[in-house]
């Protein structure tokens, strides 16, 4: 009995295997059509400041428009596209739109907006990545001091030279943001010592910080440690008019989330920044 158990578990082991690399080859050369047919876009999300209710910038969150699948989610792509290198090109082509589109919204007369870049540690590991960067802001034409890159924490563990890397990010008058900051690699040290401006509280934290004691404590520490080392905050997740007074209360400035706004289309956000300014 055990032995035939053994068996079937270890054919249905297989068969998972095998059917998952099938669906990841499939979805690989999907991704590689996908980046030539122009399927992917970008929606941008508004930042806010939570004192004055202004949109203060976007992030920049990449977007599959598969002709038979419909829309897939970044989730479910950006893994797979870092696994195979898919990620330099992609990334390239991310960079590149968001930079045009905002200085299309500056030349358009919108209040300056910064706009955020996600980028992968595969990225920042790429030798050209500084050439791409500057090659890419040169040629969008925007003021490179209203761009930012958000790197996740797991960058201080896994990418050699990160000090190096972020420096001459940096250099280029590009501000450093770290993502879903509290949830990965948890050495407050790098904060100290590493090249950032900005960190960017993780939802898990905002989530639940009008009902849960330690979260809010634990937000409350981040501003605290961030104000006095001269560190910008801002919150993810925002979804509750609680989660705004309790920002508010905690003296946290900035925040994005679906409370102010989902991502948007470039038509949608540009409808969105219409009816702030009416507001306003
Ligand atoms: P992230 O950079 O932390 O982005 C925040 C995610 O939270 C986005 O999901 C956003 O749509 C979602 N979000 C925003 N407000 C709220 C809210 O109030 N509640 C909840 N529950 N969610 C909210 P999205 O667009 O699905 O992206 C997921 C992740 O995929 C991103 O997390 C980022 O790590 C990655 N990603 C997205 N776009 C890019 C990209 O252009 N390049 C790279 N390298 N990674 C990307
Ligand atoms: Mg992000
Ligand atoms: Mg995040
Ligand atoms: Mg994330």
């Amino acid at each position: 009995h055990v032995k035939s158990g053994m068996k079937n578990d270890y054919l249905i082991f297989n068969k998972t295997i095998e059917t998952q690399s099938i669906e990841r080859r499939l979805l690989e050369s999907a991704m590689r059509t996908a980046i030539k047919e122009d399927q992917f876009y970008i929606e941008y999300q508004p930042k806010i400041n939570i004192e004055t209710k202004r949109v203060i910038g976007m992030e920049a969150l990449v977007r599959w428009n598969h002709p038979d699948l419909g829309t897939i989610s970044p989730g479910k792509f950006i893994p797979l596209a870092e696994e195979t290198g898919l990620i330099i090109p992609l990334g390239e082509w991310i960079l590149k739109e968001s930079c045009t589109q905002t200085k299309k919204w500056h030349d358009a007369g919108y209040n300056p907006l910064t706009v955020s870049v996600n980028v992968s540690v595969r990225q920042l590991e790429d030798p050209f990545f500084i050439d791409k960067v500057r090659t890419i802001v040169q040629e969008s034409g925007l003021d490179p001091t209203w761009l930012e890159v958000e790197v996740t924490e797991s960058i201080f563990a896994d990418v050699k030279n990160t000090v190096a890397i972020l420096n001459e990010i940096r250099n280029l008058g590009i501000q450093i943001s770290v993502d879903d900051f509290g949830t990965g690699y948890s050495s407050l040290s790098y904060i100290k010592n590493l090249p950032i401006d900005i960190l960017k509280v993780d939802q898990s934290f905002i989530k639940d910080i009008h009902q849960n004691e330690e979260s809010n404590a634990i937000v409350q520490a981040i501003l605290k440690i961030a104000d006095s080392i001269g560190l910008q905050v801002i919150a993810e997740g925002i979804e509750l008019q609680e989660h705004v007074e309790k920002l508010s209360i905690n003296g946290c400035k900035f925040g994005q989330g679906y409370f102010f706004s989902r991502p948007l289309k470039v038509n949608a956000f540009e409808e969105f920044m219409e009816s702030m300014l009416v507001i306003s």
